[in-house]
């Protein structure tokens, strides 16, 4: 019998359990798609406060952290495909919120120790430890500091964000000298150094944002770094996953065969969100509020062209000023735009099925799942053209199979005047070809889970 390759999936984050962007999604998917492939696949996460499921405990131990000593509760979850583990501790991870705290390097390192340390406890002992962002970038370092044949593989799924921690916390590790330099020391150790310069190979959520951190634009100072690792550095798309996003189970469900039904589905959106019926695009935007997503411009160009040919719908959390601006704008245009300060999973279907024009102008994007979601849907994208946005939205104008518009360069105008070519196209016939190249476009996660098997079994020397 061929030996299946065991693989742990660490994230800080897995939809249904907590969600705050993307990386949520691609840790409920990805493993989905790598245990239909045939991969022995566990998953790991630390249980947050806001989690209202019941688990089986299976083990606890102490972890060292810095004088003191912290308790970890290993709880599980087998009722999903994949068999998930939650690190439990109250302290660190029992809060209102995900992230955004003063100690989120100690709450991170805190679950790095322990997912190594539940090695010693679990009946799994993987082949490979995939790691996911920042958060879990310390497990590489400590792998290779206790000698372990462990594999890891480093995914980045967004280098702008960080984490780091003093050395006193990780002193039982035995490291070098060079090996703890290169990561930081003698100031604190950096969580995304530790995870580049460790793992065993490197990979980012599309090939465009690979190519673009090897440059000082996008690097976020670390560009170096990574061109010293660039032989083990692979850009592999995001996928999605089809069948949580289709919109054959929309409220009023259609396909491609079928798109009049969508029109039910935007007369529906409009109702609940107080829009008008008159014949114009809706365009929307479903995205966290933070700088890197081309908020700025957004507000900019719509105060510009004053909501002329369109409506607007904003369903977004995040940065408070931003926030309050587009919630003055929304009671400027009433009728015409609606902004909704929430995170709902639902909300956000009904407005990929409903809307006509998804806008993601985005400082940079590493993936983005969500002109994936949109042209699921049959909505079409206007984006950036950088990072993973680069890679899936071909421009009307150009190429065989167009199924949006994009722009160059991150300025208002150039937005301005992408967003204008959309709702000049809208109700041409052009219109639903690029519906129906968006829905056609082939975006499930089968094709990025054999990518990432290729790479596991590289790291194994394994032959089936
Ligand atoms: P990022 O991971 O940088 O936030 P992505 O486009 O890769 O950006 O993924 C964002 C994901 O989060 C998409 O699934 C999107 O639909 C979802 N999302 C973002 N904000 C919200 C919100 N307020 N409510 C519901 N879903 C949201």
């Amino acid at each position: 019998m061929v030996k299946k390759l065991k693989v742990l999936f660490v994230s800080a984050e897995c939809e249904p359990y907590a969600r705050t962007g993307g990386l949520g999604d691609v840790s409920a998917a990805l493993p989905k798609a790598l245990y239909d492939a045939g991969i022995m696949i566990r998953r790991v996460i630390p249980l947050y406060g806001n989690v209202n499921m019941d688990f089986k405990y299976c083990t606890d131990f102490p972890i060292k952290m810095g004088p003191n000593y912290q308790g970890c509760i290993i709880k599980r979850d087998t009722a999903q495909k994949v068999p998930t583990y939650f690190i439990n501790n109250e302290y660190y991870f029992n809060r209102d919120k995900l992230y955004g705290y003063y100690d989120d390097g100690e709450r991170f390192t805190f679950f790095c120790k322990a997912v190594i340390k539940m090695l010693d406890h679990i009946p799994f002992r993987p082949d490979i430890i995939h790691c996911n962002d920042w958060h879990t970038a310390l497990i590489p370092l400590i792998l290779k500091s206790i000698n372990s044949d462990i594999k890891s593989v480093f995914t980045i799924h967004n280098l702008k964000y960080t984490g780091s921690i003093p050395m006193q916390y990780m002193e039982e590790y035995n490291m070098s000298l060079e090996r703890l330099s290169q990561c930081g020391y003698p100031d604190n150790i950096d969580f995304m150094k530790s995870g580049i310069l460790n793992s065993d190979h490197i990979t980012t959520v599309s090939n465009g944002y690979k190519e673009e951190v090897l440059t000082p634009r996008y690097g976020e100072g670390l560009d170096n770094l990574l061109i010293q690792r660039k032989n083990s550095f692979t850009g592999i798309l995001n996928g999605i996953d089809t069948q949580n996003y289709n919109p054959q189970s929309a409220k009023i469900p259609y396909d491609i065969d079928n798109l009049n039904a969508k029109d039910e589905n935007k007369a529906l959106l409009r109702e609940e969100l107080g829009l008008e019926d008159e014949d114009v695009p809706i365009v929307a935007s479903i995205t966290r509020l933070d700088d890197q997503k081309g908020i700025d411009i957004i507000i900019n160009a719509i105060r510009k062209i004053d909501i002329q040919g369109f409506q607007f719908v904003i369903l977004g959390t995040g940065d408070q000023y931003y926030e309050n601006t587009l919630s003055e704008m929304a009671s400027m245009y009433p009728g015409k735009m609606a902004a909704i300060f929430a995170f709902d999973a639902e909300l956000a279907k009904r407005i990929y099925s409903g809307a006509d024009i998804f806008i993601m102008p985005s400082k940079f994007e590493p993936g983005g799942l969500g002109q994936l979601y949109a042209m699921a849907y049959g909505t079409v994208p206007v984006v950036r053209s950088t990072g993973g946005l680069k890679d899936t939205v071909a421009d009307a104008e150009d190429g065989d199979s167009p199924v949006g518009f994009s722009f160059k360069s991150y300025t208002v105008n150039s937005f301005i005047e992408a967003l204008k070519r959309a709702i000049d196209a809208y109700n041409t016939p052009l219109w639903e070809t690029l519906m129906k190249n968006g829905m056609a476009f082939e975006k499930s996660w089968e094709f990025p889970a054999s990518q990432y098997i290729k790479i596991y079994k590289s790291l194994c020397d394994y032959h089936s």
